[in-house]
């Protein structure tokens, strides 16, 4: 039943942006198994968010992968069901490989509504910010997806990014 369903939530992003920090923070907090049968980059999780389980399957380190032609069904650009793309606030080549990022997504998965997150993570590290919150946002808006700022480091903001990863995909489910 939908209840048991599995989604594939892809972590994209620069080497170094906080993919597996991000990942790693959630996993300890929510106990998170690695899957036997998987490489050890991808993490089944089930979230309790508004008073229903939820289960996601998140796929990290994917730098090589994502060089892979989008056209082949195991490209990581094909398998998710969802997305969350990271850049760096202190890195602005960061920031612009997300757009790129997220321009693929939509040449490769045209027809179909897939929840995003964009996520501008290690806003702890004020004093070398490259990319403002107000450049987040507005990318956002220009590339339809949710946005979020989040420091792995502090701890900040990375519940409420899985967290709504969650209600975006319920979304999804339930309008379809
Ligand atoms: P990945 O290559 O995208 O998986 O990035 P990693 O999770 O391996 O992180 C790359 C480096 O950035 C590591 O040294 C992390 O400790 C550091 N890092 C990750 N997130 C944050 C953050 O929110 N703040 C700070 N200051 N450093 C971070
Ligand atoms: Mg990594």
């Amino acid at each position: 039943g939908v209840a048991d369903a599995l989604f594939r939530v892809v972590v994209l992003g620069d080497p170094g942006v906080g993919k597996s920090s991000l990942v790693g923070i959630f996993r300890r907090e929510q106990e998170i198994h690695e899957q036997q049968a998987s490489t050890n980059e991808m993490y089944e999780c089930t979230l309790s968010v508004d008073g229903e389980d939820t289960t996601l399957l998140l796929m990290d380190s994917w730098e090589c992968e994502v060089r892979k032609p989008t056209g082949s069904s195991d490209s990581p650009m094909r398998i998710g069901h969802a997305y969350i793309i990271v850049y760096s606030v202190t890195d602005r080549s960061s920031f612009e490989s997300a757009s790129e990022l997220r321009i693929q997504l939509r040449r490769t998965r045209q027809a179909e509504n897939i929840p995003i997150i964009l996520v501008g993570n290690k806003t702890d590290l004020v004093r070398s910010r490259e990319v403002s919150v107000e450049e987040g946002r507005a990318c956002a808006v220009v590339f339809d997806c949710k946005f979020i700022e989040t420091s792995a480091v502090l701890q900040h903001n990375v519940r409420e990014l899985f967290e709504g990863m969650v209600r975006q995909i319920r979304l999804r489910r339930d309008g379809a």
